[in-house]
This record gives structure tokens, sequence and C-alpha cells, in this order.
């Protein structure tokens, strides 16, 4: 099958996020929503729910805004919006990961105004690298994973866990192979193809996912090969930030002459890396994957600090400058802001701060900022192979 057709998959589910989720309820699946993000689908899946991404929508905000203040960021009150409209009826139960006061307040506001019959609290770990983090967080995944036992009623056993764990594992690798070959020959998929392909597979069955990624990896590299050498033109660029929202943001960064080589997103990069270790105890292991998680504002790690993180990142993506893409109102994001700004202007980086929402966005301010960008860093053709 051709790259585009592929593509026009990963579109098709993207712009109807929910109906496998509801094909599955209707067959009699249990199906468990997760917050964005770091939420451990594996367990879900070993329960035998269908994990799926809750990302907020493009909708207008009006009932959450009767809970929640205008300065809580439009991820957030999307979300909530779009349970309180009934859109998440399918729902059998949502976990939420505790990453800042947002997630923390929504928690116990989802339980009392939501009909989601089952909510439950990811409790993860501030300070990531102190040497209790690893022991308190087995423990939390355990609470987790006996409170979706109870709620399925299946038990996990250590190879059901493990069989889960193989197969997110293989999506992470083939998500990451197609990311590495975008960012060696980045005319072959534009940004928002590549993050398409990435959120379809919060949607998606994980094994259907892989499946046409796989076709989709054979047709790149088929076609990497026969175009090897071409100089591409584009300014490569980093996103730092929570979400690439809204998904237009990517077309404009495209138009006006960039393209998107590394990230820290959350639904990105921090989705895809790292893997779980599979010869481990699987709970050990998925607690280590979370510590192990590229730096972000919730969290503080001193072992591998964000700022030299994101110098490390634009430099081994060979990026041009780097763009903050911060929702409105993140506390976290807008805590780290300032000394990301420096040590970036400090290492002569150029970067630009743009601040989007998920719904409602007016883009007409951040194309012309956009443009003024990329134009001031300059496209060079940068010759690359594979
Ligand atoms: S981390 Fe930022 S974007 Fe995510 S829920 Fe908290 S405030 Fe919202």
């Amino acid at each position: 099958m051709v790259i585009k057709e592929l593509m026009n998959r990963f579109f098709t589910v993207v712009a109807d996020p929910y109906s496998e989720a509801k094909r599955r309820k209707e067959q009699g699946q249990k199906v468990i929503g997760w917050l964005p993000t770091d939420v451990p689908e594996e367990l879900i899946h070993a329960a035998g729910a269908f994990p799926v991404g809750i990302l907020g929508s493009s909708n207008n905000i009006r009932l959450a805004d009767t809970h929640l203040q205008v300065w809580v960021c439009s991820l957030m009150r999307s979300s909530l919006e779009m349970e309180l409209c009934g859109d998440l009826d399918f729902l059998d139960g949502i976990i939420i990961p505790q990453t800042c006061d947002t997630t923390r307040a929504l928690s116990g506001l989802w339980r009392k105004v939501c009909r989601t019959p089952y909510v439950e609290d990811f409790l993860l770990p501030k300070q990531v690298k102190r040497p209790s983090a690893r022991e308190y967080l087995t423990g939390e995944l355990a609470r987790i994973k006996t409170s979706l036992e109870q709620v399925t009623g299946k038990k996990i056993s250590d190879e059901t866990l493990d069989t889960s764990i193989r197969l997110f594992n293989e999506n992470r690798q083939l998500l990451r192979r197609m990311f590495e070959i975008h960012t060696h020959q980045p005319g072959l998929l534009t940004s928002r193809e590549v993050y398409t392909v990435i959120k379809a597979a919060m949607y998606m069955d994980k094994a259907e996912h892989n499946g046409i990624l796989r076709d989709l990896i054979r047709a790149l590299e088929h076609k990497a090969a026969e175009s090897a050498g071409t100089p591409d033109s584009k300014a490569r660029l980093v996103i730092s930030g929570g979400v690439w929202e809204p998904p237009e943001i990517m077309d404009l960064i495209e138009e006006a002459g960039g393209v998107v080589v590394g990230d820290d997103l959350l639904t990105g990069m921090r989705y895809l890396t790292p893997d779980v270790d599979e010869e481990r105890n699987p709970l050990e292991a998925l607690a280590d994957r979370q510590l192990n998680k590229i730096p972000f504002g919730g969290f503080d790690n001193q072992n591998y600090e964000r700022r030299r993180f994101l110098l490390d990142l634009v430099r081994n993506s060979e990026a041009r400058g780097l763009i903050f893409l911060h929702l409105k109102f993140c506390e976290p994001e807008n805590y780290d802001y300032n000394d990301m700004r420096e040590a970036l202007n400090s290492a002569g980086i150029p970067n630009l701060r743009l601040e989007t929402e998920v719904a409602n966005p007016s883009l007409g301010q951040i194309r012309t900022r956009l443009e003024a960008f990329i134009e001031m860093i300059g496209g060079n053709p940068i010759e690359r192979t594979l």
C-alpha cells in the first residue's frame, strides 16, 4: 500500500478517535480512558480492557467552565467538557495521572460531577531520582493493578502483563523508527503526518496500529532509499511543551518553511520512550520506565535536568531552533520556561514561545510569528542520507 493510503488510515482514526473504543464497548469489552499522560496502558490492556487516551477536543467549552476556572488549561477543560456533554459515555472508567495541580483538582471533580463509573488516580512521585521513588512507584503500580483487577474482574498474571509489555514496546519501537526515518529525510512525511501516527496509537488497538505502521515503515524505507541524498531546505526545529495542539500548528510550521525533527512532548517522545525492560519483574520494570522518561516540567529530575536535555536534543537533531509550544495556563511549563529560555539563549539557540489552546485556537497571529521566526533562522539546504 502506498504511503498516502496508509496515512489515510491514521487520519481517519484521529478524525473519529473513539469509534474503536465504542465498538469494543458494544462487544462487551471494558473501556478505560486515561488523561495525558504517563498512565501505564499495559496494565489496562493486561486486565482485558481497552485503553484509550482522552485528549480534549476542539469543541466549544461551556459546561466545564461552570466547574473549572477559565485559567485552567484547555486540555483539561475540554476533556471535562467532553464528559459533561456525554461524548465519553462509553467509558467504564478513567485513570487520572496526578502530574500538576490541575489534574489533582480534576480528579476530585470528575468523581463528583461526571458519570464515569470508575475513577482512579495515578499518584506519581515528583522527584524521580530519589532513592525512595522506585519502591514507592512499584507499590503504586501494584495498587492500580489490584484496582483494575477489581473493576474488570480479571486477574493480571505476570505472563499476561509481560505479553502486554511486549506489544506496547513493539509499538514504541516502530514509532521511534518512523520518527528516525523522518528526522533523516523530513521530506517523506510532513510533521503533521508524523504526529498523527503517534496520536492514532493512543486511540487504536495496538496490534492493529503496529500492523499498519510496519507497512508504513517499509514504504518509507523504500522511498528513502530512492531519494537518498536529496537536499532538504526546510529549517529543522525542536518542539518543547505538552501537546501539539491545535493540530494545525504543524501545518503552519511546515508552510512557514520548518519541519519538526525532535520534541519532548507528552504526545511525542515522552510517549515513545523508553521501553519497558522485558527481562525484569513487570511492575518494577514499568516503574523504571516511568522514572527514566525524558524530562517534563511536572517532575524534578536532578540527574538529567531539562535544560541540559533540551540543549542535547537541539544539537543531536541538528535543529536550527526550538519552539516552546505551551498550552495557556499550563503551570509546569510556565514555571520551567524562564530557565529553559535562558539556557537556550546562553547557548545561542534561537527560540520562540507560542501559547496555544486545544479549543478555539486563534491561528492568525501564530502564523505571523512562526513565519518571522523561521525566516530569521533560515533554511539552508542540509544534505542528509539514511
Ligand atoms: S501539565 Fe499543563 S497541560 Fe497538562 S494538565 Fe497540567 S496544566 Fe494542563
